[in-house]
């Protein structure tokens, strides 16, 4: 009974310790009674501030060493960037952050990575096992790279609140170069891989962005100038075509009426097989806009002094055709005679050669004429 009584209070007394001990109430004499103890390798300002933010004292009312309370601490986890100053070795500013807990009391500190690597075991979270002193390294580089990827990507999003926005808006306008084009297709491949640019991305865009308005409106500007180009240039190219496609049609018409007048004005002509195949050749190409061969040129302008031979105004000192104009006039030739000789005084008075059978009937008709 008494011994329950004692355990009783000795227990009440060891809860009140565990209490002070929570506060870091404890006289400072202990805590430089425990630093004395036994790791004499660490630094005693280590202990006696680790102990100071530890539970030294066990249910029983012992107080703990070292080497047993430093167990209590669980590494959770690291932060990069919020400046801390390490709870047991007092340094400041310490920029990789370790957070530290204690589970039995819910509570946590922060100390320095190179506090956790020089004093503090750390366990394995996957496998439950102490880290070797090489593991533990690794262990905290990695953890450290993680914070400190978490902690660009929450200080770019604090920079560039509006990036999904931005992205979005000048997607257009970033196409226009491939400089941009790269950086607007890289920018939003990171942003789904990493949640953040890496350090040239970075100062890219805040390069891009601190200009992008304007450079967007200059660009759009231009474009606007460009379409109105653009534009200026098909007006000016289709009044060109319907001035062509005008002129065509006027000119279609001069051939038409210059093919009929040619056809009008040779009615009259007595012509041979071959003269009236010329002659409807010449209307045809003059319909056509076509140029006219030299023979053809030849035959139009014969063609046009045997329309005229009748006029009387048709001069031509040649011997030839004035013994056939003689003849002709006198009434001497018969049909198929009369319409020889205007075909061959057609081509002498054009200046063009007559044929040796043409000179012969020309010869015969002189002999006739003399007799
Ligand atoms: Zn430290």
């Amino acid at each position: 009974m008494a011994e329950t009584m004692l355990d009783r209070r000795l227990e009440r007394i060891a809860s009140d310790w565990k209490a002070k001990s929570d506060k870091g109430e404890m006289p400072n004499a202990l805590y430089d009674a425990i630093a004395e103890g036994t790791e004499k390798v660490i630094d005693k300002k280590i202990i006696r501030n680790l102990a100071r933010v530890s539970r030294i004292v066990n249910d029983n009312g012992e107080i703990r060493q070292f080497a047993d309370f430093k167990k209590d601490w669980r590494y959770s986890h690291s932060t990069y960037g919020k400046t801390d100053t390490c709870c047991i070795c007092g340094q400041s500013p310490i920029v990789e952050n370790c957070v530290l807990v204690d589970d039995s009391r819910k509570i946590e500190i922060v100390i320095g990575n190179n506090c956790v690597k020089r004093y503090l075991q750390i366990v394995d979270p996957k496998t439950g096992q102490t880290l070797s002193d090489n593991d533990r390294d690794e262990f905290l580089k990695n953890e450290t790279k993680d914070a400190k990827d978490e902690y660009t990507r929450q200080q770019w999003m604090f920079e560039h609140p509006f990036i999904m926005r931005h992205l979005s808006e000048y997607e257009g306008f970033m196409q226009s170069t491939a400089e941009l084009k790269r950086i607007h297709s890289a920018v939003s491949k990171r942003m789904v891989s990493h949640g953040f640019p890496g350090p040239k991305l970075r100062r890219q865009w805040s390069m891009f962005i601190a200009t992008a308005e304007a450079s967007k409106a200059k660009w759009e500007t231009n474009k606007a100038e460009q379409r109105h180009q653009m534009r200026v240039r098909a007006e000016q190219a289709q009044s060109k075509k319907e001035a062509f496609i005008a002129k065509l049609k006027h000119n279609r018409l001069a051939w038409h009426n210059k093919s009929e007048e040619w056809l009008r004005n040779t009615s009259d002509v007595r012509v041979n097989a071959w003269e009236k195949k010329a002659r409807l050749k010449v209307a045809s190409r003059l319909k056509n806009g076509q140029s006219l061969s030299e023979s053809l040129e030849r035959f139009v302008k014969e063609m046009l002094i045997r329309t005229r031979l009748d006029d009387g105004d048709v001069i031509c000192d040649n011997d030839d055709f004035m013994l056939l104009r003689r003849m002709m006039d006198a009434n001497k030739l018969n049909g198929w005679e009369e319409a020889a000789a205007r075909s061959m005084m057609g081509r002498i008075a054009a200046g063009s050669k007559i044929t040796p059978s043409q000179q012969e009937i020309i010869d015969r008709l002189r002999t006739r004429d003399r007799s």
